[in-house]
């Protein structure tokens, strides 16, 4: 190849990247030239097959040409970055494209069933009030009833954070923490997260319960069943039965645990219920003197009753969740049911 058809090969190269309009076609250009079977790649191979006292002088032309282009393309290269930069819009969007929504996001279905459940009790006449997650021994199980050495401590698979620090196994700190700083009557519910070491399908190291008690004089065993009974109706409806069940805490005497008729078979027996038709859903009881005893009230005088339930478990009956690990999981394509 003569000097003039290089010089031409040359004028050419630099015109093409110049002019290409867009990157996708500079990048063809950059192909045609240096690819495997480019222009200017064939171009180098031709040396071997000159006269050897032409070959320097040939090559060296030949790698000068290639450099300049090279310089040219990647400055083409800059000069298009450059101009879709300046554009509006940046110049790879298409503007006239339908706009895409941003999600909207919901209120997680433990917030939703909690504050169901706090408002029936707001219109019961009860105050919400919250306590501490790390908790002192005492306000956690002494003051409640249970001396170091009770067996229902054992029963609280507790996280210890000292020896006399834990996290709460339940919301029933703030029963204690209330009666402590006021007289009674006392009329409240307690949200909040409680931890125990547990963790299957319907047990959880953290979960959240809704707490509360209702102290004055005069109060008996049957305002407990009027308030939870009218508790569960406006929750699950008028139609659903309750019934109260004899049982053990230790901070309260006597103690029944209120269950539900199956909201999955309507009390015909499933396997959601064991075939028993009923559902447990919480646990309450007349609050007992030690712990009147243990705050300061006289527990000649003032009577109540506490009650204590899961929000998962309410929750689950709610929306009929099988899995209580569901709700941890962040996973959208549950969570946007709600
Ligand atoms: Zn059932």
């Amino acid at each position: 190849m003569k000097p003039e058809e290089l010089q031409a090969l040359k004028q050419k190269a630099l015109q093409a990247a110049a002019q290409a309009p867009d990157l996708p076609a500079l990048n063809d250009l950059r192909t045609r030239l240096f690819g495997r079977k480019g222009e200017l790649t064939l171009l180098l191979r031709q040396t071997g097959s000159l006269p050897p006292e032409e070959r320097p002088a040939f090559g060296q032309a030949v790698n000068a040409l290639k450099e300049e282009v090279a310089a040219a393309l990647a400055q083409a290269e800059e000069n298009l970055d450059q101009a879709a930069a300046a554009r509006p819009g940046r110049g790879a969007e298409d503007v006239t494209l339908p706009g895409v929504m941003p999600r909207r996001g919901r209120v997680h279905p433990i917030t939703q069933a909690e504050r169901l459940i706090l408002e029936v009790f707001s219109r019961l006449g009860f105050e919400v009030v919250e306590s501490p997650e790390v908790e002192l021994d005492w306000y956690c199980f002494e003051a409640l009833n249970m001396p170091p050495d009770h067996p229902a401590r054992d029963m609280q698979d507790t996280f210890y954070v000292s020896s006399d620090v834990v996290l709460r196994t339940h919301t029933s700190p703030v029963q204690v923490r209330t009666m402590e700083s006021q007289p009674p009557p006392v009329r409240i519910v307690c949200p909040g997260k409680a931890f125990r070491r547990d963790s299957d399908a319907t047990h959880s190291p953290m979960f959240h319960q809704v707490e509360g008690l209702m102290v004055e004089e005069g109060i008996s065993f049957a305002n407990l069943k009027g308030v939870l009974t009218t508790f569960v109706h406006q929750v699950f409806g008028q139609d659903v039965p309750v019934r109260f069940r004899p049982s053990f805490f230790p901070f309260t005497e006597p103690s029944a645990e209120v269950d539900i008729g199956c909201v999955v078979c309507k009390g015909e027996g499933c396997r959601v219920c064991g075939h028993t038709g009923w559902l447990e859903i919480l646990g309450s009881g007349m609050v007992d003197p030690n712990v009147f005893k243990a705050v300061g009230y006289d527990p000649d005088k003032v009577t109540g009753f506490a009650f204590g339930m899961g929000i998962e478990r309410v929750a689950m009956l709610l929306w009929g969740i099988d899995d209580l690990r569901m709700f941890y999981e962040n996973d959208l394509r549950f969570l946007r049911q709600f």
